[in-house]
């Protein structure tokens, strides 16, 4: 009880910032300084050289571009425990194109450098064990889409023959969880790295398929990467049913609209509502307004049980150092600060 009150007291969305360091292909003087530097364990610094200032911001934490991808997913697997324990929790991030969304929520390969998604299957994995061991019986199902100009596809899709072409509607269950029609519910052992691997794999060709260029369709559209986790006592049949949302949100540039026609002017438009769309909700959420607006978006919807109730919520503002970058890293920043 004491829980729910300090969690509606601050509302139930915490953001963290995340600068990442420079990169080779920033092309930047090697004096070059950070334009977007951590200056306490909360606390962010943006220097504007053309306006010659400084803007502050505070974050329930800030991480620099030395902070590791362990470090980063200590700081988070308080809320994976908490989908093992039945919550529904989601973790977004959120970012201009290139400041580090997909490092932060997917990471490469098997190193050090591989990120939340891995690591939280990892976690699921060990508690599975526990779990087993104390009697309960334990699942796991895997759900991968994109959502794309406010239209669903499915990333585990088992073809592309366009006869297959499903419609996806969000759908709610008696009990409130959110399920989407006609999406692959892949049944998924943890501690199995291979067909974990096998999963990543499908997706990312899907992602890519029917775009001659990848990181353009990957930054336009919103990847929701869905456990669903149940645990049954064996005993009473007592049943735990959590979901852990990771949310690898659409860049959030502002799009250039004089060359924008056609295609690129509808997507304009989708990325701009359904991001706006999410802000509302966490602004509504701050203001414990008593209407919150759910509905506006294929996103805000699906993601409602997270948002709502005694879902829990992450955000992740990824920033990149640079100078060119600086006012949409300004943009970043206040939509963060919005936020919580
Ligand atoms: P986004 O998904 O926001 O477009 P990416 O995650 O693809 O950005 O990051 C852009 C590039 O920067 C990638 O090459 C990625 O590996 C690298 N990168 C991002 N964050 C970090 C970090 N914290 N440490 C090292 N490299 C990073
Ligand atoms: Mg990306």
């Amino acid at each position: 009880k004491m829980h729910n009150l300090i969690q509606e007291l601050r509302g139930n969305v915490r953001v963290f910032a995340r600068v990442r360091p420079f990169l080779p292909d920033d092309n930047v003087d090697r004096d070059e300084n950070p334009m977007c530097v951590p200056r306490s364990e909360t606390a962010l610094k943006l220097y504007d050289k053309t306006h010659h200032k400084g803007h502050n911001f505070e974050f329930d934490k800030v991480f620099g571009p030395c902070v590791g991808q362990d470090v980063i997913f200590k700081e988070v697997s308080e809320l994976v425990q908490s989908a093992l324990d039945g919550y529904h929790v989601c973790l977004f991030a959120y970012g201009q194109s290139g400041s580090g969304k997909t490092h932060t929520m997917q990471g490469i390969g098997h190193s050090e450098m591989r990120g939340i998604i891995p690591r939280a299957i990892e976690q699921v994995g060990q508690y599975k064990e526990t779990l087993e061991h104390d009697g309960w019986s334990y699942s796991m199902q895997v759900s991968f889409v994109e959502i794309y100009n406010e239209v669903i596809r499915d990333l585990l899709r088992e073809e592309d023959d366009p006869s297959l072409d499903l419609k996806h509607e969000i759908k709610v269950n008696p009990d409130g969880r959110r399920y989407i029609t006609n999406v692959h519910m892949v049944p998924l052992d943890p501690c199995d790295i291979e067909a974990v691997e096998d999963v990543m794999t499908l997706a990312h060709r899907h992602r890519t398929t029917g775009s001659t260029d990848m990181n353009s369709v990957s930054s336009r559209s919103h990847s929701v990467f869905t456990l669903h986790l149940t645990a049954v006592n064996k005993k009473n049949k007592q049943a735990l049913r959590g979901t852990l949302n990771l949310v690898d949100l659409a860049g959030s540039e502002r799009l250039s609209r004089s060359h924008a026609t056609g295609t690129r002017q509808k997507e304009t438009l989708h990325i701009n509502k359904s991001l706006s769309a999410l802000s509302s909700v966490f602004v509504a959420i701050g203001k414990k307004a008593s209407h919150i607006p759910f509905r506006d978006s294929k996103l805000t919807y699906l993601l409602q049980p997270s948002l709502s109730g005694d879902g829990k919520c992450l955000m992740f503002v990824n920033l990149s150092p640079t100078e060119g970058s600086a006012q949409e890293t300004l943009c970043s920043l206040r939509f963060a600060a919005h936020v919580n």
